[in-house]
């Protein structure tokens, strides 16, 4: 019986040090910023300034801005341990299907058939590093129940259709990819690598994303982000 308690007391420490250590020491700032996207949630009106403008441009970023909102969770922002982030998630402070989504970069739009809530678009030339092809990609277009908020000019099945930069993909939404299970209303936003046949990388995985910071011009890497709010400097 002794053991037994014994072995439940060391695995509690040894949790609870790995909670402190990847929340308060590793990562402090996901915490903040988590506290902040509460705030932002429940009083978009309050901080005005913390949004960035649907097609705003910081200085002479190759990318425009996706959508308005507050960029709440950065690249590689970490949610539990061992968790990293693969992208931006700009929160709109609307009801959902109300804030447009704009494409960021000319490229070639695709939505898989069984894709309610994303489209993904392929750029042949990536403009920071000319010559490789990389994937911008747009989720949580959709209802808690899947109903879609893509635009009707992208319907399931939509293979390599150009779209200019600026181009209308849908409006944010909550759609979690659970129905029924909403997420809060935002665009995840990613920069994913091709897999050098032509065809995107799992953009869940980190290792498969780019850093969006020098695409926008701003620090939206979590490592590295000032504890100010990322707005254009
Ligand atoms: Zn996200």
């Amino acid at each position: 019986m002794k053991k037994v308690l014994f072995i439940i007391f060391s695995g509690l420490i040894i949790a609870s040090t790995i909670f402190v250590y990847f929340f308060l020491i590793k990562r402090p700032d996901s915490t903040v910023r988590l506290t902040r996207v509460m705030d932002w949630i429940r009083n978009p009106g309050k901080n005005p300034e913390w949004a960035i403008k649907v097609g705003e441009r910081c200085g002479d970023a190759p990318f425009s801005m996706p959508t308005d909102g507050y960029i709440g969770f950065l690249w590689d922002d970490s949610f539990r341990p061992g968790h990293h982030h693969s992208g931006l998630d700009i929160f709109s402070g609307t009801e959902i299907g109300i804030t447009p989504i704009h494409a960021t970069y000319d490229g070639f739009l695709t939505r898989e058939i069984d894709w309610k809530s994303t489209v993904i678009i392929r750029i042949p030339s990536d403009p920071l590093q000319p010559g490789r092809q990389i994937w911008t990609y747009y989720t949580h277009m959709a209802d808690e129940k899947g109903n879609s908020f893509v635009s009707e000019d992208f319907p399931p099945g939509t293979s390599e259709v150009f779209v200019k930069a600026g181009t209308l993909l849908g409006y944010q939404g909550n759609y979690s990819g659970t129905p029924g299970n909403p997420t809060g209303v935002h665009l995840h936003f990613s920069i994913v690598k091709d897999d050098g046949n032509g065809q995107f990388l799992n953009e869940t995985i980190i290792e498969n994303t780019i850093d969006p910071s020098p695409y926008f011009n701003i620090t939206l890497n979590a490592n590295l982000s000032p504890p100010e709010i990322p707005v254009c400097p």
